[in-house]
This record gives C-alpha cells, sequence and structure tokens, in this order.
C-alpha cells in the first residue's frame, strides 16, 4: 500500500527542472584541471588571497603571477586559461575563484588523502548501554566512540583538517554537527556527498538496543550511510524542546548522553509500519511515532508516575 509518509523524494512539479544537461557521467575533466603544479599554486594563491581581502578577491595577472611566484607568463597564462570558467573567472578587476574554485580549495585544504592517526583515547565518559569506559580514535579519516564491549556510537568521516590541532573531543563535538546535518539530508531522500538521489532502506539488525536502522545507499557516488531511528529525529523541535525543559542542550551534549540515539522502538502499526520510540527524564516521557524513514509523524508528552 501506497504510505503517504514514506515519500520519494522525487515529487518536483512540472518546470523544476533544470535546464542544464544532467550530470550523470563520472567526468575526468575537474581532476584534469588541477593535476598540474601551477594550476595548484594559482587556485591555492587565489584563496589566499580571497582570504586576506574578501571585499575584493580578484587579483591582476601581474600580481597573481608575482605572489604565486612564477616567473614565465606565457605558461602562467596558458594555465591560468585553462582553469576558467570552471575554477577561476575574470573581473573587472582581475581574477578570483569561482564557488566551484573555493569548494575545490576547501576540498583539497581539508587534507584528502592525507594519513592521520589518533587515539585511542580513554573519554571521561561512559557507555549508556553498558556503563564501561569509552574511548575515541581517529584512523582512516574516520572519528569513532566505541566501549570494550563493542558497542559503537555513530562513527562518520572527517577530513584531517578537522582533527588538526584540536582535541579528539573538539574533532567529536564537529563530527556530531556534521553527522546530524547529513542524517537531516539522507532522511529526506538526498545525497550529502554528491546531492544525488539515495534510496532508503529499513533494517532490523539482531541487537537489542537501537536495533532499527535507517540505511542510505546513494545512486550517484555509492556512499552507505546507516544509523539508529533515534539519530535522525534530534534536530526535531519536540525533541530538542523536551531535553531543553529538562536542562539539556541537544547541540553541545555528545552523542553517548542521550538516550533517543539508542532508544529501541516498539511497533505500533505494521501496515503502513509505524514505531514508536521513547524516552524519559525527570518523570516525564516523550513518544515519538516516525515511519521507516525516521519521519516524525506525531508525538506526546506525558506525565510518568512511578
Ligand atoms: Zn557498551
Ligand atoms: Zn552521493
Amino acid at each position: 500500500m501506497d504510505d503517504a509518509g514514506d515519500e520519494t523524494p522525487a515529487e518536483r512539479e512540472p518546470g523544476d527542472e533544470s535546464t542544464a544537461a544532467p550530470v550523470t557521467e563520472f567526468s575526468l575533466v575537474p581532476f584534469e584541471l588541477v593535476t598540474e603544479e601551477t594550476r595548484a599554486t594559482i587556485l591555492d594563491t587565489l584563496a589566499s588571497y580571497q582570504a586576506e581581502n574578501p571585499r575584493e578577491p580578484s587579483v591582476g595577472f601581474k600580481r597573481l603571477c608575482e605572489t604565486a611566484g612564477i616567473e614565465d607568463s606565457g605558461n602562467f597564462n596558458y594555465h591560468l586559461n585553462k582553469l576558467q570558467p570552471s575554477y577561476v573567472r575574470r573581473t573587472e578587476h582581475g581574477y578570483a575563484l569561482t564557488n566551484a574554485g573555493t569548494a575545490l580549495v576547501g576540498t583539497l585544504r581539508a587534507g584528502v588523502g592525507v594519513e592521520m592517526t589518533r587515539g585511542p583515547k580513554t573519554l571521561d565518559a561512559t557507555c549508556s548501554i553498558c556503563d564501561t569506559e569509552l574511548s575515541a580514535r581517529y584512523e582512516d579519516a574516520i572519528v569513532s566512540v566505541s566501549c570494550e564491549n563493542g558497542h559503537d556510537y555513530p562513527r562518520d568521516f572527517l577530513p584531517p583538517k578537522a582533527v588538526t590541532g584540536r582535541t579528539l573531543e573538539e574533532a567529536i563535538s564537529i563530527q556530531k554537527r556534521r553527522t546530524l546535518h547529513d542524517c537531516e539530508l539522507v532522511r529526506t531522500g538526498v545525497c550529502p556527498a554528491c546531492f544525488d538521489d539515495v534510496e532508503r532502506r529499513h533494517t532490523v539488525l539482531d541487537v537489542s538496543q537501537a536495533s532499527h536502522v535507517l540505511v542510505a545507499t546513494c545512486e550517484g557516488c555509492g556512499r552507505v550511510s546507516g544509523a539508529p531511528l533515534g539519530m535522525y529525529l534530534l534536530r526535531e523541535p519536540p525533541v530538542v524542546a523536551f531535553y531543553h525543559d529538562h536542562g539539556v542542550d541537544v547541540t553541545e551534549t555528545p552523542l553517548w548522553e542521550l538516550e533517543l540515539v539508542i532508544a529501541e522502538p516498539t511497533v505500533c502499526s505494521e501496515d503502513p509500519l509505524r514505531l514508536s520510540l521513547s524516552i524519559q527524564r525527570d518523570g516525564e516521557r516523550l513518544t515519538l511515532i516516525v515511519n521507516t524513514h525516521a519521519r516524525l509523524l506525531d508525538s506526546e508528552r506525558a506525565c510518568v508516575t512511578s
């Protein structure tokens, strides 16, 4: 049966479609444009100049050539032309990065391909499932937090730059914000990496808590992600308000202290499948009714008498 709550991401009105050619083929052009030292230097120089002069980020040819430390202006001009119009734009004051150029430099400066390992480090925190110590580790560009019994708190990709010069605790905080942002996109059917559609699949794992997981596979880049249903609900207004009213700031609190992340759902209807998650604080219970795509359909707060 059609589940009105499990909408697909493709409910678009006629005329919504872009008029540009669809981006369907994996292209080597973006790589070819920058796999040359002079071009990389130009992008780097323009980014640094933009950081120092955000109001007027354009650099004249001569100054750009000098700042980049390149003497052969003919060769320099050739490479500068190659970067246009994708990554560099020409303005009346000179040359500046396009938005795509800024995004590319950001990706490269975040440390793609840089090998870095940190930890494991014991955290001043315990696992909310088994009450043993939690430890954190950064390896293969993944921040992971787990206990000795193998209970994992959501692990996610984080570029090396996010960890450089920061404590593991700070990196975990950054990762959490990033993960919640990604969960929000995935829940609505959009890939946070390439912005293609994702296929969302509700899966029940053979574990005692947080067994209902929403797994998303991107049809475009192949990115696969999965998280317990409760993870996707942490930014919902009734959830934020409930925690706030009980003295908990969902934004600042680590995931292992938010019981909704490991809440075990109960089935409240089979067709369509509806699940109920409950959390309790200080004599009050919040109950959330969701569909299999972790979309919040209803919520209720009630006093609990013990
Ligand atoms: Zn544990
Ligand atoms: Zn993707």
